[in-house]
């Protein structure tokens, strides 16, 4: 309903739409934010709001961007560009911030790796990559091989262009395994720990075989350096998830490495249409979203932000030990993906009869809701904690709420 109060609220917002454009993108973000309208639209539809002590889950829509993401998504929401023009201007500052020779805004991590894989199946040929997926009969490679200790979920992601992944069980078995139907070997970092061959071999065999490689990478900053460390170290394809630590729009990625495979993806991505990657479409917003919260992310003082997780890790363990049989330990996970202070909460039946899903669910019914992520090897007296996606302050609350929970006073 427009009332007199919206509509002037919603003058105020016009210059968002034209007119006033200058003055609009002159305003620092609260004011601007102050000027649209104040609708509640998750209250609206009674959507379910939280804090997320878990972490960056898809489930519960990754991260939080920061205002000053959200501030370029808006600018670049009032001006046509060229598609392309934008993927190519955006991705040269990309590539320069993350030393890699190229790169591309994808739709995430997993898209990143579908279409980075079109671009060594294709190569720079169009109509090569209309084929795809109906790889047979083409004369386009058909394989990809990867360790058997990496077939994590997201190895789907190979699968969507037509290839066949063979999985490989030791270094003998990959080295076997290469033959004229190779199309390139895929690495996933956050594994590197299970497989028999690591993450610096792997690239060395790939190469003495003149085969790519690419490295899912998604989950994997902090550490920062990740962002450069595998295109150095040599892998063709580097992906990341654009919405998980570095805090970028949930629904984008980076695809970084060499630009002879990554302008080749390019091809099966929008605005061209008669392709696989059709469907995994970054606008602008996204495109400029991600680069600014790569920028940030670079800028961040990522010393004082793994402390302030650190105090916040201890606040919560020390008001949840507090309560009898209950057992707190922070670990930094050793795998490179989540690799942050992380709180392991686990208690004795016993003494606190109450499982780790009704806790949850307490926790969750509770007001604010809180969202905590579960304890590892299917502890059912055990929860996980992570901060990184918390605002500053909220540990005080989750901190109060879990003791409360697990002395059952709620
Ligand atoms: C999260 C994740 C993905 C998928 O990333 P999106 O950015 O959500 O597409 C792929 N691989 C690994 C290892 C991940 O953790």
């Amino acid at each position: 309903m427009i009332t007199r109060r919206n509509l002037i609220k919603n003058l105020s917002a016009v210059p968002l739409l034209g007119g006033l454009a200058g003055t609009a993108s002159i305003l620092p973000f609260t004011e601007a934010a102050a000027a649209a309208p104040a609708r509640d639209y998750f209250a609206e539809l009674g959507v379910r709001t939280f804090i997320n002590a878990a972490g960056t889950y898809t489930a519960m829509t990754g991260s939080l961007m920061l205002p000053e993401v959200l501030a370029a998504i808006q600018y670049a929401a009032k001006d046509f560009v060229m598609l392309d023009e934008i993927q190519d201007k955006a991705g040269q500052r990309i590539a320069k911030l993350v030393r890699s020779e190229y790169a591309v805004v994808t739709s995430g991590a997993f898209s990143a790796i579908t279409l980075g894989l079109t671009g060594v199946l294709s190569g720079m040929d169009e109509k090569k990559a209309a084929l795809l997926p109906h790889l047979a009969g083409t004369g386009l490679k058909t394989e990809v091989i990867m360790q058997k200790a990496h077939d994590i979920p997201y190895a789907h992601a190979l699968k969507n262009t037509g290839v066949k992944v063979i999985q490989v069980e030791s270094r003998e078995g990959l080295e076997k395994s290469i033959n004229d139907q190779t199309a390139m070997l895929f690495f996933v970092n956050a594994n590197n720990a299970e497989g028999p061959v690591k993450v610096e071999d792997f690239i060395k065999i790939a190469h003495a075989h003149n085969l790519p490689a690419m490295i899912d990478c998604a989950a994997d900053v902090p550490p920062v350096e990740n962002l450069w460390r595998f295109t150095e170290m040599g892998y063709d394809m580097v992906c990341f998830s654009g919405g998980k630590g570095i805090r970028g729009p949930q629904s984008a990625g980076l695809l970084l490495g060499k630009e002879k495979y990554l302008k080749a993806a390019r091809l099966s991505m929008p605005p061209r249409g008669n392709t696989i990657g059709r469907g995994m479409k970054v606008n602008k917003e996204e495109v400029l979203g991600m680069m600014v919260a790569l920028e940030y992310y670079l800028q961040r003082d990522h010393v004082k932000e793994w402390k302030l997780w650190e105090g916040q890790i201890d606040l919560i363990s020390k008001a949840a030990a507090s309560v009898p049989g209950v057992k707190t330990e922070t670990v930094v996970p050793e795998t490179a993906a989540n690799h942050i202070p992380t709180l392991r909460i686990s208690w004795d039946a016993e003494k606190v009869p109450v499982t780790a899903t009704a806790l949850r669910e307490k926790l969750r019914n509770g007001s604010p809701s809180i969202e905590v992520a579960d304890a590892p090897h299917g502890n059912k007296y055990g929860i996980s904690i992570t901060t990184w996606m918390m605002a500053p302050g909220q540990e005080k609350i989750v901190a109060a709420r879990l003791k409360e929970a697990l002395s059952h006073l709620s």
